[in-house]
């Protein structure tokens, strides 16, 4: 694609500092979300500092940011209560101590009244660790060996599930039958024989599935709303299905809260749902922008980690800052009206941006539920990942996020991606948005 981007003279500093970074860190990022062949200009955006729904780069751009640190900052930039909570405890207390806190009870009483699925949780730090903890505890539990999961879902980059995330479809088998495409080189040999890939959104194909095969398998892994692909949603009645048909033959189901939990609800994509899985994974947005996670579920598969017959350790769990900041988070996520608030702010956008991208005559709409949303630029309704591949414009995507970008709007430049709207948007904020998108809408009809 030739086209250049005026936001290229504008970030000037950010291109240097990005050459500077080369030569240290491996491709300047510390993520591959991060990294130039994810889609950002050719070098991304270095960051001054964020404040509630801004975002100030280094070249003195502000933007009005969707993209929220990938999902943990629901609170917005430096959310004060937060923030207060996190310098208090440190200034006060410590930071790790390698003994429990009374504030760990604490915290996983209010998840534990927050989550339906959640009846005993443990903390850890990121959502590859909870999810790595999930599948053990699915495979100890039931003395089984397989997991199924869901082609252009992402569950965090460890070697037992980072398989079949984006595979090219023409070397990824057959669409009801995937077979596990490694994310790249380093996997070691026969992890997949462990994994059942299968699609997203088919009840019929999993009932077969475990037909055939539920005595081998230990867990179905899920995001309940898939996030990795664009945003999905579940078709009415898939989730219903996958929870019966795990319950039928003894497989534990394990639902991938980390963009959705404390998200769609303090009770996550499970109360929106009303649907109770077995074992539940968050992150994201539980620690309001500090790296914290948790593993929750019923107290039947965690009482296999209170007796030690499985290890969940780590020497940062539970660390004094983490609990601190997910205890104020949820205090605020907590408060009267605060999703009502968030879904309504949210709605508006939605449907702002239904309105311009039909008004313009473009073959695209939005998908998503309250906060949690993204653009497809796609004349067909998309299912799962084999239909975002053969439907999506990827390419206008691109430009749609760049005619964004230069009119002060962020988000990730990857279609896979998801706009993350926070308790710090406004009525301003998406006003001056839809503005925005009319413009850009326009200009791409
Ligand atoms: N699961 C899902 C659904 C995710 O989106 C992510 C990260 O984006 C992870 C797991 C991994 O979480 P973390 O980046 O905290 O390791």
């Amino acid at each position: 694609m030739n086209y250049i981007s005026p936001s290229l003279t504008r970030t000037t500093t950010s291109a240097s500092l990005f050459e500077t970074a080369r030569h240290v860190i491996p491709g300047g990022v510390n993520s591959t979300a991060r990294a130039q062949w994810s889609g950002w200009l050719p070098y991304p955006l270095f960051v001054e500092k964020g404040e509630g729904s801004r975002l100030a780069d280094v070249d003195g751009n502000h933007y009005i940011d969707y993209l929220l640190g990938l999902g943990p900052m629901i609170l917005g930039h430096r959310p004060p209560k937060v923030t207060r909570a996190v310098v208090e405890f440190i200034e006060q207390r410590g930071t790790v101590f390698a003994l429990p806190t009374a504030d760990e009870a604490v915290l996983a009483e209010k998840i534990v009244a927050a989550v339906p699925g959640v009846e005993q949780v443990r903390l850890c730090n990121t959502g590859t660790e909870a999810v790595l903890y999930a599948t053990r505890l699915a495979r100890a539990f039931t003395r089984k060996r397989k997991i199924i999961r869901f082609e252009g879902m992402y569950h965090g980059f460890s070697d037992g599930v980072y398989w079949s995330k984006h595979p090219p479809i023409d070397k990824a088998g057959p669409d009801h039958s995937p077979k596990a495409v490694a994310q790249g080189p380093g996997m070691p040999r026969g992890v997949e024989e462990n994994l059942i890939i299968l699609p997203w959104n088919d009840a019929q194909v999993l009932a077969d599935v475990l037909a055939r095969h539920g005595e081998e398998i230990a867990g179905i892994i899920t995001e309940p709303v898939m996030c990795n692909t664009g945003c999905i949603l579940p078709k009415p009645g898939y989730l219903e299905a996958m929870r019966d048909l795990a319950t039928r033959h003894d497989v534990v189901l394990i639902f991938d809260e980390v963009i959705t939990g404390f998200r769609l609800g303090l009770g996550g994509a499970q109360a929106r749902f009303g649907i109770r899985p077995d074992l539940s994974v968050f992150a994201k947005g539980l620690g309001g922008g500090f790296p914290v996670a948790a593993l929750g579920g019923r107290k039947e598969i965690m009482s296999l980690v209170a007796d030690g017959t499985v290890s969940m350790a780590g020497t940062y769990t539970a660390n004094g800052i983490a609990v601190a900041a997910a205890n104020a988070a949820l205090d605020e996520l907590g408060r009267d009206g605060t999703y009502e608030q968030l879904d309504a702010i949210s709605d508006e956008l939605r449907t702002g941006l239904d309105l311009v991208l039909k008004q313009a005559g473009l073959p695209a709409y939005t998908v998503g539920l309250g906060p949690l949303m993204q653009v497809w630029f796609a004349d067909k309704p998309i299912h799962n990942y084999r239909d975002a591949e053969r439907h999506a414009d990827q390419d206008l995507f691109r430009r749609w996020f760049e005619g964004m970008l230069e009119r002060g709007v962020l988000f990730h430049p990857g279609a896979y991606e998801n706009l993350f709207v926070s308790t710090a948007h406004s009525r301003e904020d998406i006003a001056v948005t839809l503005a925005a998108a009319k413009d850009v809408a326009d200009s791409l009809a």
